[in-house]
């Protein structure tokens, strides 16, 4: 395996922002004597850096090994030897693969808490975990980032594991990674095999089949067979099958004639029984004020609690401090000040324009049309409401003839919205969309 391992890292470079990139994955050093063909060993400088690369990389880096080995090993992130003298932290974080499939084993039924927000999903993907291949086929599942979709869709996944079903989980990506491989070795009988015989074929992420014809041409046979055999599909999106622009007609009524499941942002109360959730799995011990403020910053993302949970428990252990209230707000204001960095004027006029229907370049021009006055006021507020742009600053960039056109602007949007409730959560949507926007 000569040095397989940091050309892992380099493809991992192209799919991850830049920032993550020298942030997190820069600090790891790839073990070339431990590890194998099934296990591969990086080490971190420290837990911090360990915990977030395992959360959010480990499946990635699984992946882009079987792309370049063919075998999907399972991902040990250790603390090298200075780190681990400094914290008492266990010395190894460990995500297990088996040989067919990367299911995550801590997305199970039990450690997924069911609100009003996911109930409908919650008992489906509970029914079908009973009765698959009848209850519902194909069960669809879509909401937004970070709510569960992954989590529920291998909670069923790892019940039929243990039941002997042979599971199998996938990206569309590594689906189309998959396809390209055999194609190139003539080995289309193998992927057959993989995708077509297999009792639960699960698929994270849909929507990005969209615009690739000859991908969805070998899905929708993958699925007809499937579906033939009575095998279990199970299917997720970031939106409903018809809103998913470029996928073929048949594939979104297949998708629709099982069942449709949405999961929607989480309410106060199941945030914090996830808080609570996630800190008895971690063993981390938070104050119930704690957690009721951690529950009411975080807005809509679930992964965003495991980030900020593993952060404090970090930190606490770096710094040998209790999680107080006051600790915790001064490690979200980094978090909040993080998210403040990585949005910019160009991300809010992208979204804005997107969201109410007009051009980019209309948005920066100096149209008077009543709608795109209406989205420039809009993504001005935005801008000097979501970055550290001066008022001086935005004028400039919005080609206006000063700052006080600027503050003109601010005073008409807050006038809406201290007047138009309507108006102020279109806006608050806004705001969250834009700090969940990536390209
Ligand atoms: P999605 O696939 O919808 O983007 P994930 O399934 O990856 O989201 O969930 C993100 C993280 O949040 C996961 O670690 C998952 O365990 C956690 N999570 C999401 N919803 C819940 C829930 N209702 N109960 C417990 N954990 C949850
Ligand atoms: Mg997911």
């Amino acid at each position: 395996m000569a040095n397989i391992g940091n050309e892992v890292l380099e493809l991992l470079k192209e799919e991850i922002s830049e920032k993550e990139y020298n942030r997190y994955i820069k600090q790891l050093t790839f073990l070339n004597e431990e590890s194998s063909a099934h296990e591969v060993t990086f080490l971190a400088p420290n837990a911090l850096v360990a915990s977030w690369i395992k959360r959010k990389y480990s499946e990635t880096i699984s992946h882009l090994f079987e792309i370049k080995t063919s075998t999907s090993p399972s991902v040990n992130i250790n603390l090298s030897k200075k780190a681990t003298n400094t914290t008492k932290q266990s010395n190894v974080t460990k995500t297990a693969n088996s040989a067919h499939s990367l299911l995550n084993p801590s997305y199970t039924f039990k450690n997924f808490v069911d609100g009003r927000s996911n109930q409908f999903a919650y008992a489906t993907a509970k029914s079908v975990s009973e009765k698959p291949g009848i209850a519902y086929n194909p069960l669809f599942i879509y909401g937004g980032v970070g709510l569960g979709k992954t989590h529920l869709m291998q909670a069923v996944g790892n019940v039929l594991q243990a039941k002997g079903k042979s599971v199998i989980y996938t990206s569309v990506e590594q689906f189309l990674n998959d396809f390209i491989r055999h194609v190139k070795n003539s080995s289309m009988e193998r992927f057959k095999e993989k995708y077509r015989k297999c009792d639960v074929l699960l698929i994270d992420d849909i929507q990005f089949l969209n615009n690739k014809p000859q991908i969805q041409e070998e899905f929708f046979h993958t699925f007809e067979e499937l579906r033939a055999a009575s095998s279990q599909i199970i299917i997720t999106s970031d939106k409903h099958p018809k809103q998913i622009a470029g996928l073929e007609e048949r594939l979104k009524s297949r998708f629709e004639h099982g069942l449709v499941a949405d999961i929607q942002p989480p309410e106060l109360e199941t945030k914090i029984a996830i808080i609570d959730k996630k800190c008895e799995i971690n063993r981390i011990r938070l104050d119930k004020e704690v957690v009721n403020y951690v529950a009411t910053i975080i807005e809509n993302n679930v992964r965003e609690i495991e980030g900020i949970l593993s952060k404090l428990h970090a930190y606490s252990q770096l710094m040998h401090q209790p999680i107080t209230l006051e600790f915790t707000k001064n490690v979200m204001k980094d978090q909040l000040q993080e998210k403040r960095e990585n949005i910019n004027i160009d991300m809010i006029i992208k979204l804005v324009s997107k969201e109410l229907n007009v051009k980019p370049s209309e948005i920066k021009s100096k149209n008077r049309s009543r709608n795109i006055v209406y989205a420039r006021r809009i993504a001005i507020y935005l801008a000097r409401d979501l970055t550290p742009n001066s008022m001086p600053q935005l004028a400039q960039y919005f080609g206006m003839k000063d700052h006080t056109a600027v503050s003109h602007t601010m005073k008409k949007i807050q006038d809406l919205l201290k007047n138009d409730e309507d108006f102020k959560v279109k806006i608050e949507e806004l705001k969250v969309k834009v700090q969940n926007y990536s390209d």
